[in-house]
């Protein structure tokens, strides 16, 4: 999990400027800057959590993102793995069926923050999706890549998806219709996080 945190970080940090750029297009410009200030403060954490379970790991995660990072992003995606954190609490293994249960509990996450849904044009358009193709691979009973492979497609395809829809949500929304044409950065980065995971299992 310290791995692919790292991992993670690595991508967001490769990633800003462009994130930074697709925000610039629809909002205030700062989601890379964002992202990457929040993940160098997790990165100056995870050493420190060696030997620790999975669960205590994302609950660090999740409250340096929230206390890191200003803006909706950083607290969205802290609340995320704050409950992913909490339904892996003790473990030091994960299987495909603890990553649909912490999933779930992360999109529960932020939803609950921020009372948004699907075709908002946000990063539940990459993680719904992502979600549903997951828990559809695991309880028929493929492997945890196959599946997650699958995930990462749909969060790809969500991606696509968000440059089709008006914002309805954050700050984007202000801008309102001429916010379509235009990629979602948290959808992008929401992507950018599935496809690092299935890299590093
Ligand atoms: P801010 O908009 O405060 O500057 P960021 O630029 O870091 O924060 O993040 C913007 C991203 O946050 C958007 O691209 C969108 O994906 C996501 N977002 C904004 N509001 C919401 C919300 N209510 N629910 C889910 N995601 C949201
Ligand atoms: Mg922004
Ligand atoms: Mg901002």
């Amino acid at each position: 999990m310290i791995d692919i945190l790292k991992a993670i970080a690595a991508k967001i940090d490769e990633e800003k400027d462009y994130l930074t750029e697709l925000d610039n297009e629809i909002a205030d410009g700062d989601h890379g800057v964002n992202m990457a200030k929040g993940f160098d403060a997790v990165v100056a954490k995870l050493d420190a959590m060696a030997g620790k379970d999975i669960g205590s790991i994302l609950k660090t995660t999740g409250m340096t993102l929230v206390s890191t990072v200003g803006g909706s992003a950083g607290p969205l995606y802290g609340t995320a793995f704050m409950k992913a954190g909490a339904k892996l609490a003790g473990k030091n293994e994960m299987d495909g069926k603890d990553l649909v249960e912490a999933m779930e509990a992360a999109i529960g996450g932020i939803q609950m923050r921020g009372k948004a849904t699907t075709g908002e044009k946000t990063m539940l358009d990459a993680l719904c999706p992502a979600f549903d193709a997951l828990k559809e691979g695991i309880e028929a009973g493929e492997e945890l890549k196959d599946a997650l492979t699958k995930a990462v497609k749909a969060a790809e395809d969500g991606v696509e998806y968000t440059k089709t829809i008006k914002a309805t949500k954050g700050r984007a929304s202000y801008i309102g219709d001429r916010s379509i044409g235009h990629q979602d950065p948290g959808a992008t980065s929401a992507f950018y996080m599935l496809e690092t995971l299935l890299a590093n299992i």
